[in-house]
């Protein structure tokens, strides 16, 4: 099979995960900006993360031929201190013309606390002066519906932002809905520990249909599975799909996307 990874924090992962997955059919990675594990204590930190995301993964991601996107932002853990939040915001637009950027991400809410939400509506409005495309990460839990709904309807209100080219990424049973009828496309994360397995995954395909949804992995630091959307398609071929719908989730969907951004060059 042939398959994106439309979303892994590489810089946490090993060269033995480059192997396996490219092994496994994957023809390009992309790699959101995410929380180290641990605060960054200056503006200087996410500069060397920019780099790293845009230059030094790249590099390493192409000594297996394959090809490596990022995107860029400061994320939402990180988002409690305006005077740093906005100080990286602020150096984001020279990175933008790095040929592996694909827009502003992942973005969003984790706690929907006010300050999250007020550098929420900087990154939008960021992503909106610069044409960039939109990637969005949902809280956990309790905080998930509540959070998911803030954020689509900030984005919603943006006449500026056209909503096919923002993805409400870990999406779940309860969320799914309000994003596919706000013209967004809806990322399913699979996890082994929280977030979607990959039955549930495939149920939620099943009920909203396939068209604006994609599978990720969101390996990371943490526990997780770079493999997990190789896993997602033996899964859907157990329940007797046949290989042209298993390209379009796995490959044509995510293609289709990040299509959108002229940097992104993997043709379908
Ligand atoms: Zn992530």
């Amino acid at each position: 099979m042939r398959y994106i990874e439309p979303h892994a924090h590489m810089v946490s992962r090993t060269t033995d995960d480059y192997l396996t997955m490219v092994t496994a059919g994957c023809k390009a990675v992309c790699e959101p900006a995410f929380w180290a594990g641990y605060d960054r204590s200056s503006v200087n930190g996410f500069y060397d993360y920019f780099c790293q995301l845009t230059e030094y993964e790249p590099n390493r991601a192409a000594k297996f031929k394959l090809p490596h996107y990022s995107w860029l932002c400061i994320n939402p853990k990180e988002a409690e201190d305006l005077v740093l939040a906005r100080e990286v915001i602020a150096m984001i637009p020279d990175f933008l013309g790095r040929k592996n950027v694909l827009g502003i991400g992942e973005i969003g809410l984790n706690k929907n606390s006010r300050n999250e939400y007020i550098i929420l509506e900087e990154h939008v409005n960021l992503a909106a002066e610069n044409n960039q495309l939109i990637l969005v990460h949902t809280p956990h839990l309790e905080d998930k519906l509540k959070g998911t709904r803030l954020i689509v309807d900030l984005i919603k209100n943006d006449s500026r932002i056209d909503p096919s080219r923002v993805l409400i990424d870990h999406i779940e049973e309860h969320t799914v809905k309000y994003v596919i009828d706000a013209g967004m496309w809806g990322g399913l994360t699979l996890y082994p520990e929280s977030k979607c397995t990959s039955p549930r995954a495939i149920d939620i395909l099943e009920d909203f249909g396939a068209d604006r949804l994609w599978m990720n992995s969101a390996c990371d630091w943490g526990v997780s599975v770079p493999l997990a959307v190789p896993y997602a398609a033996q899964e859907m071929r157990r329940r007797g799909y046949d290989d042209d719908t298993i390209d379009q989730v796995f490959f044509r969907n995510p293609v289709k996307f990040l299509r959108q951004c002229e940097n992104f060059k993997v043709i379908a």
